[in-house]
């Protein structure tokens, strides 16, 4: 099979080096066990496929969890990324690259700030949310409110504005200043602003709560949300590292009517999709307010920034732009929910989400056995909680793509659930 034989990168064949059980005792052997048994061992990818070290195909439907917006292998992508580490691959920021400057400036016009905003490169989402962090302690206010559910990251920073318990515990005490409202409830919200809202720095929010199981903020909350920090002097955050960068079919989820309500953010996070697969993040300051607070000295990052990253982004943003994926994304997202929910199946109780940021909820805590299960059937979907699956395809995904899926799905004995209840 020329599949098992394809040659990796490194100029190897995996087959030669070893089967997946193989290279899982090996992995056992040299990871430190942060992750688990990862569930295989991939080799290769191209387009919504990937290929593990047996040679067994899969349609990819987590994108390594929203990222890989471009799918794999994308030869647009792979030959920015070339040409620029065939050119320039790293400087510091004791430089500037002219790579930098245009993706800052794209991404400030799409966020339409040009003039005001401004850019802090970095290569994850948590160093992002940590910038973040960093910006609001600068306000020389003291509270931050998080929402329950929230997911920022696993910096002690990050950390700090993460609410599932079993992240933090084990690493307390974490920054202070941290407060958790319910998502949704604007009661809460406004009552947390009832005492002493001249000492909040910032409050922030992910338009749609990805690690919480893909639970959508109301466009109302988001209103309330950009009221209350305005009347009170407050930055509103938005991470953005999951939902942005054409996710929900906008390139920001605040740009999208149906979460954001069109409010405008003080500053944004963003990673994971931004650089198509590539590791890089950013901090973006929209108000004028904002881009003031950290100065000279008051932040740094050796990678952040370098024009290998920041040409994968311009790449990926150029081929969502070029390909009208936006336009793409919301019609295919629109579909496949229309189809799962068309199905019908007795162990779907609701699905949530929108553009390619989508979650089965099932009847019953059967999301993993369902994971498990569609592996098998060569289809890669996530277990986000036990009730939920998430569904964070490449946003080159077409409805042609997803037939297997919505197979699969119909398939799925409807006496699964029995035993394992919510
Ligand atoms: C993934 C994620 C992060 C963390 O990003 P990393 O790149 O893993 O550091 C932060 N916030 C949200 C909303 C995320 O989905």
């Amino acid at each position: 099979m020329s599949e098992v034989n394809h040659p990796t990168t490194a100029g190897i064949v995996p087959s030669e080096l070893g089967n997946s059980t193989q290279w899982l005792d090996r992995y056992n052997g040299t990871m430190l066990n942060t992750f688990g048994t990862p569930q295989r061992v991939l080799v290769r990818g191209d387009g919504v496929h990937v290929w593990d070290a047996d040679g067994r195909r899969y349609l990819d439907l987590l994108s390594g969890i929203a990222v890989n917006a471009l799918g794999h292998a994308h030869p647009t992508l792979t030959a920015a990324i070339a040409a620029q580490l065939g050119t320039l691959g790293h400087v510091s920021n004791f430089f500037a690259t002219p790579t930098q400057v245009t993706l800052a400036e794209r991404l400030l016009d799409r966020a339409r700030c040009v003039g005001q905003g401004r850019v802090f490169f970095t290569n994850s989402g948590t160093e992002a949310n940590e910038a973040a962090f960093k910006l609001a302690r600068r306000t020389g206010r003291r509270r931050i409110i998080a929402l329950e559910g929230a997911f920022h990251g696993r910096s002690m920073g990050a950390l700090a504005m993460t609410h599932k318990q079993a992240y933090r515990e084990p690493f307390e005490p974490l920054p202070g200043g941290v407060e958790f409202v319910p998502a949704n409830d604007l009661d809460a919200l406004a009552q947390a602003f009832d005492h002493n809202p001249q000492d909040v720095a910032a409050l922030i929010l992910e338009p749609i709560q990805g690690e919480a199981g893909v639970r959508p903020l109301t466009p109302q909350f988001v209103t309330s949300a950009r009221e209350l920090t305005q009347r009170h002097g407050a930055l509103l955050i938005l991470d953005e590292v999951q939902t942005g960068m054409g996710r929900t079919g906008y390139w920001f989820a605040h740009q999208d009517p149906r979460i954001g309500a069109g409010v405008v953010p003080d500053a944004m996070t963003l990673a994971k999709g931004l650089g198509g697969g590539f590791p890089v993040g950013a901090l973006m300051t929209i108000t004028e307010q904002a881009s003031t607070l950290l100065g000279p000295g008051q932040h740094g990052t050796t990678f952040g920034g370098n024009p290998v990253a920041a040409a994968a982004a311009l790449a990926t943003m150029g081929v969502i732009e070029r390909d009208g994926l936006l336009a793409h994304v919301t019609s295919v997202g629109d579909q496949l929910r229309e189809d799962l929910l068309a199905l019908r199946h007795p162990l779907i109780a609701e699905v949530r989400g929108f553009g390619l940021m989508i979650a089965v909820q099932w009847t019953g805590e059967i999301s993993s056995q369902i994971t498990q299960r569609a592996l098998e059937h060569g289809i890669i979907i996530n277990a986000v909680n036990p009730w939920t699956t998430r569904l964070v395809p490449p946003l080159i995904t077409t409805t042609d793509d997803l037939a297997p899926l919505l197979e699969f799905v119909t398939n799925l004995p409807s006496d699964m659930a029995q035993g394992v209840t919510a």
